[in-house]
């Protein structure tokens, strides 16, 4: 008899969850109030970063945190009045940022990332994508040789980890990205990463695959999760109670809560990114541009130059601060003077689902190995999503997923470590 899975989620992991379990021979409901796509996953600029392998738990942040907190452009922010919630979050991530727990941390993310391009190549061929992916990789670009040398250790260490990287100089660069502001010197070209060109309509191309393989999407919250006494899940879903042979929780920054009503404690913040889109910026950029010294990314989207960016601790129920993204525009237009101030950009804000350590919560919950766990993505979800989506369909068959599973565990926040 073909079994049910339920997908609690229609976010790019869920999404890609949910298709590699359809193409297995489940049957696959998928709840989400949101329409396919629309959480998290919507205006990011699609980076497949195999590089972003750097937890921000980082030996030294603590120094570098006031500092950010007190520019109103800079890359971090917190509100005070949610500092007692974020209080215990914030203390796990300080104990993470130990050297040993940092490089720990960088190769369980290069786990996950290493594959990530050949993992979204299969996927998006199996729904017959074949444009979407991009592979021209990335570039980090840099004002002084001074900037540029302040990462050279730890460009070092990823390519010892397998990454290939090439130094660009400043005429090179002014002639692969002539956009590019001239204070900007040097770069660093990231072989290895690709992007989306467009992360909501891959979000949709996948859910109308799903849709034609007989996948059902039910646009609601699941209100309950439990195990009953047989070690079954059972969900609430719209007031009805319905049971599944699996469920996979995907809901992105939101999974905490359900989580934790199946004995799982973890630990998970929303941490707010905003982006602006510019449909008709005037130039174009060959491949996505970082640029570390703001932390923005410039990404080319199908829907324009998008600027992405920011890590505001502030709840699920804060207002957007606009003022972010006004500072984003900023500093956009620092990085491509051609961007008047008479085009508009549009505006976007998006939840990053973020554990202290930096990985992601994936494996089987402790009380039901049909309960599968795949949240927590942080930074790369979108670079890890069809990763993720291979892993969830290897413990969903009870075969042996491809990496070790243990740094994602989900009990590890019950350590005092975690
Ligand atoms: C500014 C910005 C830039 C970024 N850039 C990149 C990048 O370049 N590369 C990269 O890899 N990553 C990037 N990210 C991170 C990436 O966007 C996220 O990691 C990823 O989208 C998370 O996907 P998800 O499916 O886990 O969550 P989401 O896309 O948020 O989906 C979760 C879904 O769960 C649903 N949900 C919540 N509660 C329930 C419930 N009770 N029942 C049912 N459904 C529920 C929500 O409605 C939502 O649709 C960026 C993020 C931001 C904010």
């Amino acid at each position: 008899m073909t079994k049910t899975a339920v997908v609690i989620g229609s976010g790019i992991v869920g999404l890609c969850s949910a298709l590699r379990l359809a193409q297995a021979g489940w049957r696959v409901r998928i709840a989400d109030p949101r329409a396919p796509g629309e959480g998290c996953s919507a205006g990011n600029p699609g980076g497949v970063s195999v590089s972003s392998i750097l937890p921000a738990a980082a030996p030294g942040v603590v120094k570098k945190v006031p500092g950010w907190l007190l520019d109103p452009e800079g890359p971090l922010s917190i509100r005070p009045t949610y500092l007692p919630r974020l209080a215990p979050w914030l203390v796990r991530f300080l104990r993470a940022s130990s050297p040993d727990r940092y490089r720990q941390g960088m190769e369980n993310l290069y786990a996950l990332t290493r594959t990530a391009q050949g993992a979204w190549i299969d996927l998006l061929a199996s729904i017959g994508e074949t444009q979407t992916l991009r592979r021209d990789g990335h570039l980090i670009v840099y004002r002084s040789r001074e900037q540029f040398d302040v990462e050279t250790a730890s460009w070092q260490r990823r390519q010892k980890l397998g990454l290939n990287i090439e130094e660009i100089d400043t005429d090179d660069l002014a002639a692969l990205v002539p956009a590019l502001s001239a204070e900007y010197r040097l770069a660093r070209k990231v072989l290895d990463n690709g992007w989306l060109v467009d992360p909501l309509a891959v979000c949709r191309s996948i859910a109308a695959q799903l849709a034609a393989r007989g996948a059902a999407f039910e646009r609601q919250a699941v209100q309950d999760l439990a195990v009953d006494a047989s070690g079954r899940p059972r969900l609430t879903v719209g007031g009805r109670e319905i049971a599944a042979d699996l469920v996979v929780l995907a809901a992105g920054a939101w999974s905490a809560r359900l989580a934790r009503r199946v004995g799982d404690k973890v630990a998970l913040q929303p941490e707010r990114g905003y982006s602006v889109t510019w449909d008709k910026p005037g130039f174009s950029v060959p491949m996505p541009v970082f640029s570390p010294s703001e932390k923005i990314m410039a990404g080319p989207t199908r829907g324009g130059i998008r600027f992405a960016g920011t890590a505001e601790f502030t709840g699920f129920d804060s207002p957007p601060n606009w003022k972010r993204a006004e500072a984003l525009e900023r500093l956009g237009r620092r990085m491509f003077p051609g961007l008047t101030k008479e085009i508009a950009g549009e505006r976007w804000i998006g939840l990053r689902p973020s554990t202290p350590d930096g990985l992601p919560v994936l494996g089987p919950s402790r009380s039901s190995d049909r309960i599968i766990h795949a949240f927590g993505h942080g930074h790369v979800g979108v670079t890890t999503a069809a990763v993720t989506a291979d892993i969830v369909r290897a413990l969903a068959e009870r075969a042996s997923p491809t990496i070790d599973l243990a740094p994602y565990d989900p009990g590890r926040f019950s350590s005092t470590l975690g």
